[in-house]
């Protein structure tokens, strides 16, 4: 079933032989030449002129039958995911569940139809007849996340919420990952030919150079981009997507450090406190995106139970391997080079794996904005403060992250209510009592936040919102009823729950 090649309007399309980059078995893989991404392109355009005129209902036939097809295929996708990405059984299990389920909830939402959110309003004697409804924008490419070789990557939130939307969908796989993401691409491109919907609704394009994604971005077809991954990587993209005649939407996600704050009384309350913290900086060996970085906690010094025995759990844990090279050797050298920061940063190195783990008073970090920034890996920071004058003034040398988490006590409630109204504006989500790893797929989730954590913090990309990126809305004046799409016709054939003339209902 693994070929290496790139897949295109429904076909396997052959490389230069001198373009390999990779091999998985006895299998190389080929890097997508220019004349591959333009013909999907080219696809992905007639592909959107049909998935525009579709009705919810049909597309949701779609993800059903993707989810048929990946299941059918799920022991060789979790072998080769397995043996790929190197995470363990559980870790692979947990990864399908969740992709399946995450296509299951976006399936449930086109069956309600209320993502249109469409809007009529008649006319009046003094105001026109007018009828809003949003449609999708455009062939869309979707960038593989090394990370979560399936949640994140072909079949992942960024490609079921843009198909969902009705957007044809150019994947380009990571790498790192390519058999994996070439076989649940193939079982999705079985999908759109068994639900007979045009064989340009989904390619994917297979390579390791910069030169594949750079390429698509310019094009003028192409009309938004899905990315989760480096904070280089996402911005080079945006910036080139900004640079075009026409701009196009980004949505890259691109990292954060998921400040935790331990207030006082809490350090002494849970006593499961310092392992859930341990674990959760070693879920996924340190390579999720809400991943707590930084740990602030108030104690005066170092001395405080919590702050050793969190210490201790975290480089005595053993830790699994790295997803991929490269990103251990970014990890393994921002390690070696942090302790020139700052002489007042101790380091505390595991002797069983690479996870580490640093201490450093708030003041000594005040200054020190490289250690601020995401570490890739099993490390996090703790930081010791003394009372919450001192948190606060760390405040504006924070820069927008996907999530902070705020730990205190009832009787710290104050204490609990100045921080968290004072951070809001830097976080999509705000944890109380909690750890920030495990991200639920739920149309109340937001995974996104403010600049450097995503491009465009008004945007989720997990839960049934992330179809929202993909929308616009578009107005009808005074249409002849033949004209308008379905949601809007007066007789409410897809019996949508539309908002007429103020009012909510089936009508
Ligand atoms: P990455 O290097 O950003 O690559 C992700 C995808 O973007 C790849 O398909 C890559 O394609 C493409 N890409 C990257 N830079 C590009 C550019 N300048 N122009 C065009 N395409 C570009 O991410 P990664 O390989 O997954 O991991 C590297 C680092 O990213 C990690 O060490 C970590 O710091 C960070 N990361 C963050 C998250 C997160 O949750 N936000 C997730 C994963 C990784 P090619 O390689 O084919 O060029």
């Amino acid at each position: 079933m693994i070929q290496g090649l790139s897949q295109v309007g429904g076909q396997y399309v052959s490389s230069s032989p001198s373009k390999s980059f990779y091999q998985w078995k006895n299998t190389l893989f080929f890097e997508a030449d220019s004349n591959q991404i333009n013909h999907a392109l080219d696809q992905a355009e007639l592909a959107y002129a049909t998935l525009k005129m579709l009705a919810p209902s049909d597309i949701a036939q779609l993800l059903e039958c993707i989810i048929v097809e990946l299941e059918s295929h799920q022991p060789l996708i979790l072998e080769t995911y397995q043996a790929e990405s190197h995470f363990p059984k559980g870790r692979a299990d947990g990864e399908f569940a969740r992709t399946i389920g995450q296509i299951r909830t976006f399936i449930k939402l086109l069956e309600k139809g209320q993502h249109l959110q469409a809007k009529i309003d008649d006319a009046t004697e003094i105001s026109p007849d007018l009828r809003k409804v949003l449609m999708p924008i455009g062939p869309i490419a979707v960038f593989g996340a090394s990370n979560f070789p399936l949640a994140f990557s072909a079949a992942g939130g960024d490609t079921i919420s843009a198909l969902a939307a009705g957007c044809s969908v150019i994947i380009k796989g990571h790498p790192y990952h390519a058999a994996t993401s070439e076989l649940v691409a193939t079982c999705m491109i079985q999908a759109v030919e068994k639900s007979k919907l045009h064989c340009g609704t989904i390619s994917h394009l297979h390579g390791s150079s910069h030169h594949i994604g750079q390429y698509l971005i310019k094009h003028p077809k192409l009309k938004g981009v899905g990315f989760t991954g480096s904070f280089s990587g996402g911005k080079a993209l945006y910036d080139l997507a900004q640079k075009r005649t026409v701009p196009i939407p980004v949505f890259a996600e691109m990292g954060s450090v998921n400040p935790v704050i331990i207030l006082k009384e809490y350090l002494d309350t849970d006593k499961e406190l310092a392992q859930k913290l341990a674990d959760s900086v070693l879920l996924g060996s340190g390579q999720f995106c809400t991943n707590p970085g930084l740990i602030f906690i108030e104690s005066k010094d170092d001395n405080h139970p919590l702050v050793r025995d969190l210490i201790s759990r975290i480089i005595q844990s053993e830790v699994g391997p790295m997803v991929h090279e490269n990103i251990l050797k970014s990890y393994t050298d921002q390690i070696t080079q942090l302790s020139k920061y700052s002489p007042q940063l101790k380091v505390y190195q595991s002797n069983v794996s690479c996870a580490t783990c640093g201490v450093i008073k708030i003041n000594d970090l005040i200054d020190v904005s490289s250690l601020t920034h995401e570490i890739f890996g099993p490390y996090t920071l703790l930081v010791l403060f003394d009372g919450v004058d001192e948190f606060l003034k760390m405040i504006p040398k924070l820069k927008g992250q996907l999530t902070m988490t705020i730990l205190g006590n009832p009787s710290e409630v104050k204490k609990v209510s100045e921080i968290s109204q004072a951070v809001n504006h830097l976080a999509g989500r705000i944890l109380f009592n909690g750890v920030p790893t495990g991200v639920a797929v739920q149309s109340t989730m937001t995974h996104g936040g403010p600049f450097p954590a995503t491009t465009d913090s008004r945007f989720t990309s997990v839960g049934t919102d992330a179809i929202y990126r993909w929308l616009r809305p578009i107005t009808f004046q005074d249409c002849p009823d033949a004209l308008l799409p379905d949601a809007l016709k007066r007789m409410n054939p897809l019996k949508l729950t539309r908002e007429v003339n103020g009012t909510w209902g089936i009508h």
